[in-house]
């Protein structure tokens, strides 16, 4: 864990260390300065998870929402939901963020949505392209595709992380469960 994130330290942690899923929510917010309810609660969820607290959270979605509304907008219509989130309201529950199984398996992005797991959710033409402009290399980008043809999301995620941290092919001898398993994995790595 990095300890205190604070919400200035969200782009370069997004570039390092997020799954692919964390990284297309990341990216399409910061292009569209909003987020769907579906992608708000994935990406929320995972931000508290990663260590984000209340204040900085609500630092981050203001600064990025407002952009595009106005600030008493952005309290009449979000702010309850990021209270929520952390257990300031209703109630009060200490919601944990979704595991891979969650985000795969349930609440299938619709168009204008950015949640779920690109490994499930997006055209294997338009993934094989995004995943080629990263510079991962042919064996990588050959494996993690024969993952996805199988259905095998996470194992596909995981040989992901494997290109893009510089480690051998299949070292990682169990996949990934949790898109904040793949965070703190990514941060043992490179810390
Ligand atoms: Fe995110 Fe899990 Fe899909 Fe990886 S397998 S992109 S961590 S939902």
């Amino acid at each position: 864990s990095v300890g205190q994130v604070t919400a200035d330290m969200i782009d370069m942690l997004s570039k390092k260390s997020f799954p692919l899923c964390m990284q297309h929510l990341h990216t399409s917010m910061r292009q569209n300065h909003h987020l769907r309810h579906g992608g708000r609660q994935q990406y929320g969820l995972f931000l508290k998870g990663i260590g984000l607290s209340l204040e900085e959270a609500m630092k981050f979605w203001r600064a990025e929402f407002c952009k595009l509304i106005d600030g008493d907008k952005f309290d009449k219509q979000y702010t309850y939901n990021i209270r929520h989130n952390y257990g300031k309201e209703g109630k009060r529950a200490d919601y944990t963020p979704y595991s891979c199984m969650k985000v795969i398996m349930s609440n299938a992005p619709g168009p204008g949505d950015s949640h779920g797991c690109p490994f499930k959710h997006t055209d294997m033409d338009l993934l094989k392209q995004k995943i080629k402009s990263m510079a991962i290399g042919e064996l990588y980008l050959e494996k993690i595709m024969s993952e996805v043809k199988a259905g095998r999301y996470n194992v596909a995620c995981t040989r992901y992380f494997e290109a893009t941290h510089k480690l051998p092919l299949e070292q990682q001898d169990q996949a990934f469960s949790h898109p904040n398993q793949y965070f703190e994995e990514s941060q043992r790595q490179i810390n």
